[in-house]
C-alpha cells in the first residue's frame, strides 16, 4: 500500500469522524493481556509505549489497561482471553498458539526464512497482512505486527554441540515450527514461560534453552549456567503480534481506529530497533564481565539436518492444508524475490566491506 496515500487517507477519516460524530467525545479503556511478566524488558516496555502512545494521541479519550502475567495466569492462553472477549487486545507471539491454530505459527517467524527487514516489508508489501488476516478472521480476530526481536540466538547450551548426535536426548526449551524440527532430530522439546526458563535450566529439567537474544536473555541470567551461547537458525525475524477482538475495533470510532493503528505500527518498530540497540550493549558487556562465555557457530553438518528437517516438515504442513501451502509459499517467493537485494547489500556490506 502507498504509505503516504494511507496516512492522508486515515487523517481525512479520522476528521471527519471527529467533527461528524457525538463519538468524538465518549471514551473507551481498552484491556490488553500479554505474554510477558510485569517489569519485563523490551517486551513489556513496548505495550507500555503503545499504551502511552494511544493515550496522548486521542487526548486522553482511549486508554488502554495493560495486565502482564502475573495478573491474568495464563502467558500461553492470550488467543483464548482476547477470542472470547475477556480482554479487549493481547500482545504475543502467535507461534505460541501451533495446537490450537497451526497457520498462526508462520507469522512470527519460519526457520531459515525472512531476517527482520524482509518480514516487515513482507507483512506491509508482500501480502503477508492479508494471511495473517485470513488466520485471524474466522476466530473474530484482528492481527497486526507488535515489534520484531531481530535475529534471535540459537540458545544457551552446557555442552558444545558438534554432531547431529549430540542432539539426541537433548532436553531444551525451545517453542514454533523451530521445537518440530529439533524434535525430530531426537531433541526432547518443551516450551516453558519465560518466569520458568532459569530455574528449568539451573535445576536440569532441562539441558539447553533459547529465548531471544543479549538484551533479553543477560537479565535473566542464562550465562551463569550455560556457557556455549549460539548463533540462530531458527527465528531469523520474529515478530510478535498484537491480537485485537472484532468485536472491540468495530465499537470504535474510525479515527481511534486509527490512532490503534499507527501506535501498534510505531510500537512495533521502536521494539525492533531497542532490540538491536540492547543486544548491542548487552554483547558488549557480556563479553567483558563473562569472558568464559563461548559464542559458538552450529557446524554445517547440524545446519543442513536443520534446513533438510524444516524443508520436509514445511512440505508437510503444505500439503495437508491449503491456507498454509498459501503462506508458506508466499513467504518462499517473497524470499527469492527479496534476498539476492539483500545479499548484494547488507550481506556484502557486512562480509567485504565493513570488516570487524
Ligand atoms: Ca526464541
Amino acid at each position: 500500500m502507498n504509505l503516504r496515500k494511507s496516512f492522508f487517507a486515515a487523517v481525512a477519516v479520522a476528521a471527519s469522524a471527529f467533527s461528524a460524530s457525538a463519538l468524538a467525545q465518549e471514551t473507551y479503556t481498552l484491556s490488553l493481556a500479554q505474554t510477558w511478566g510485569p517489569n519485563s524488558p523490551i517486551l513489556g516496555e513496548t505495550t507500555e509505549h503503545f499504551a502511552d502512545m494511544v493515550e496522548s494521541m486521542s487526548d486522553g479519550r482511549l486508554k488502554v489497561r495493560v495486565d502482564a502475567a502475573n495478573k491474568h495466569k495464563a502467558p500461553f492462553g492470550i488467543f483464548d482471553l482476547v477470542r472470547t472477549g475477556q480482554y479487549d487486545m493481547g500482545h504475543t507471539a502467535s507461534y505460541y498458539y501451533k495446537g490450537t491454530i497451526p497457520n498462526a505459527m508462520y507469522f512470527t517467524t519460519i526457520p531459515f526464512g525472512l531476517i527482520a527487514p524482509e518480514m516487515y516489508a513482507w507483512f506491509y508489501h508482500g501480502g503477508g497482512m492479508e494471511l495473517m488476516q485470513k488466520v485471524y478472521e474466522p476466530h473474530g480476530l484482528l492481527s497486526f505486527p507488535g515489534g520484531n526481536t531481530g535475529n534471535q540466538m540459537g540458545g544457551w547450551f552446557r555442552k558444545e554441540i558438534n554432531s547431529v548426535e549430540d542432539l539426541q536426548g537433548l532436553k531444551m526449551r525451545t517453542p514454533g515450527f523451530a521445537g518440530e524440527v529439533m524434535s525430530e532430530l531426537g531433541v526432547a522439546v518443551t516450551n516453558l514461560p519465560p518466569g520458568e526458563l532459569y530455574t528449568a535450566l539451573e535445576r536440569n529439567t532441562i539441558d539447553a534453552l533459547e529465548w531471544v537474544g543479549p538484551a533479553l536473555d543477560f537479565p535473566m541470567g542464562f550465562h551463569q549456567i550455560a556457557k556455549y551461547y549460539y548463533s540462530g537458525w531458527q527465528e531469523p525475524g520474529a515478530e510478535v503480534q498484537f491480537l485485537i477482538n472484532n468485536k472491540t475495533w468495530e465499537k470504535l470510532p474510525a479515527d481511534l481506529q486509527n490512532i490503534l493503528k499507527v501506535a501498534m505500527r510505531t510500537a512495533a518498530y521502536d521494539m525492533y530497533i531497542q532490540s538491536v540497540h540492547e543486544s548491542g550493549v548487552a554483547w558488549d558487556k557480556m563479553q567483558e564481565d563473562y569472558p568464559d562465555v563461548t559464542h559458538k557457530v552450529f557446524p554445517p553438518e547440524v545446519i543442513e539436518a536443520l534446513r533438510e528437517t524444516t524443508d520436509r516438515l514445511l512440505a508437510e504442513a503444505a500439503e495437508k492444508d491449503p491456507l498454509a501451502k498459501e503462506i508458506i509459499t508466499s513467504q518462499r517467493d517473497y524470499l527469492k524475490q527479496v534476498r539476492p537485494w539483500i545479499n548484494i547489500s547488507d550481506k556484502a556490506y557486512l562480509n567485504s566491506v565493513a570488516g570487524e
